[in-house]
């Protein structure tokens, strides 16, 4: 790719709720500002979703999943080609949907463009490949039976989007649940609605039929918690806080039930070995540490260093930290942008100063020494977290053997944050439940039915 640059000028942004493949404005007629945390100015005003539209949007994405509505009984094959379809236009609109983002969440440009854009084009593409090939099994069973199973859709999927990787945690929820044959309700975060509302004008260009995707901005307590409770609604796929994640499964198993998976906080181990490549062991720590300025769930927050080689890792940490280029998220040159809520700041500050770390959500790195194996091992997983950790050893023996130690949903060795549309994503222990990506995926947006068929003609 040749260096993009953002366009001077931007195309309409939609500020409206995406049910139908119409745009409507809230029930309520109540907006919200959406700001940019580079600046502090305000973007524009946002239609605000309440429970009566969360209702509307429920009704059409049901309907369109009906036995005999279009998007049923379209060929499998068909909705493959809608996907890729969509990952076309996001291709098309990729300079702008690159902007969008870093405006409304601070990330840098070239981040936005080359990651985030990246990885939804990636996703999109990747479950477009999987619509015509999720298939059930045959059973040899007892007597004279025959059993096979069929994956067919769970229904309803609502989906509810933290802000920091807005478009892309987007695309790891809607692409599975439509190549599964699902419809889909989104409730962006309240701070980052813009790039999921043009993606609304993108499936409704596409030719996606009325209802199968829903793009409702609003606030948690209000639309997200309607779509937790709503009766019609048969999965909630989340990824925010562990507290809002237990509220929701509470707030499922209230209502009726619904299917849920959660993708959580960690407290994400690293462990650097003296016989390690320590500057990549150094760079890719601090990547892990401040990448998205440290608003990652996989956010590398404990990295544990074998004490002989620690001093020497702390003092290539520290010039390493000193190169990062802070300024303006749209300016090519800039590696570090502003935190999404600024209003977070002086807590981020105040706790760097205690010595309880557990919460930070933001760029914050912490290096520790280890003498030996079962000791970094035990401390590695001393938290009721388990989203991912990493392995920094030239020794792959070693590397395995710690890898299958840790309590953790992804190991990564010698690298870090390597997130691949291919291979599944998801915690360990209060780091969630379920899986995402990969076709560990699939299983999560389908209801597996068997059929059992007597034979009367025992030859
Ligand atoms: P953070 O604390 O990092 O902002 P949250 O877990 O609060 O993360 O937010 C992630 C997503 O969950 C957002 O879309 C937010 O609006 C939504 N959310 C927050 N509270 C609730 C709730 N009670 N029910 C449903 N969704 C919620």
């Amino acid at each position: 790719h040749t260096l993009p640059l953002p366009p001077l000028s931007l195309d309409p942004i939609f500020p409206q709720l995406f049910i139908n493949n119409e745009w409507h404005i809230s029930s309520k007629g109540r907006t919200f500002p959406t700001v940019n945390p580079a600046t502090g100015v305000k973007i524009c005003d946002i239609q605000e979703a309440d429970k009566a539209d969360v209702d509307k949007a429920v009704e059409a994405a049901k309907a369109a999943g009906e036995r005999s509505a279009p998007w049923r009984k379209m060929d499998v094959s068909s909705r493959g080609r809608l996907l890729h379809k969509l990952a076309d236009l996001i291709e098309r609109d990729r300079v702008f949907l690159a902007t969008l983002e870093t405006m409304d969440t601070g990330k840098p440009f070239l981040q936005s463009f080359f990651i985030d854009l990246d990885g939804s084009i990636k996703t999109l593409r990747y479950y477009a490949g999987w619509t015509d090939k999720i298939h059930g099994k045959t059973m040899p069973v007892d007597d004279s039976f025959m059993s096979f199973t069929k994956h067919e859709p769970v229904g309803v999927c609502g989906a509810i989007i933290p802000w920091n990787f807005p478009l892309l945690m987007f695309m790891w929820k809607m692409a599975p649940a439509l190549s599964c044959g699902n419809t889909v309700i989104i409730k962006p975060a309240e701070q980052t609605p813009l790039t999921a509302l043009h993606v609304g004008a993108l499936i409704k260009e596409a030719g996606f039929p009325p209802g199968v995707v829903n793009i409702l901005p609003g606030f948690g307590p209000l639309a997200g918690a309607a779509l937790a409770s709503h009766m019609d609604v048969d999965k909630v796929a989340f990824t925010g806080s562990t507290a809002v994640g237990q509220l929701i499964k509470e707030t499922a198993a209230r209502s009726n039930l619904k299917r849920v998976t959660l993708e959580l906080g960690g407290k994400n181990p690293c462990i650097v070995f003296a016989d390690s490549d320590l500057r990549l062991a150094v760079e890719e720590t601090q990547k892990g540490a401040f990448y998205n300025q440290g608003q990652c769930c996989t956010a590398a927050s404990r990295v544990f260093v074998e004490e002989s080689v620690y001093e020497e890792f702390v003092r290539l940490s520290v010039a390493s930290a000193k190169s990062l280029v802070t300024g303006d998220p749209l300016d090519p040159r800039t590696s570090h942008g502003p935190q999404v809520m600024t209003s977070r700041l002086p807590s981020l500050d105040e706790r760097t100063a205690e010595p309880l770390l557990l919460q930070i959500f933001g760029p914050v790195q912490c290096i520790f020494s280890f003498k030996c194996l079962p000791e970094v091992i035990d401390r590695a997983n001393s938290t009721k977290y388990g989203l991912v950790a990493a392995v920094f050893t030239k020794d792959m023996d070693r590397a395995l053997s710690v890898s299958s130690a840790l309590e953790a949903g992804t190991v990564w060795v010698n690298c870090y944050n390597a997130l691949h549309a291919q291979t599944p994503f998801g915690g360990y222990k209060m780091s969630g439940n379920g899986r995402e990506l990969g076709e560990y995926a699939l299983a999560e947006y389908t209801e597996v039915k068997a059929i059992t068929i007597k034979l009367s003609n025992n030859l």
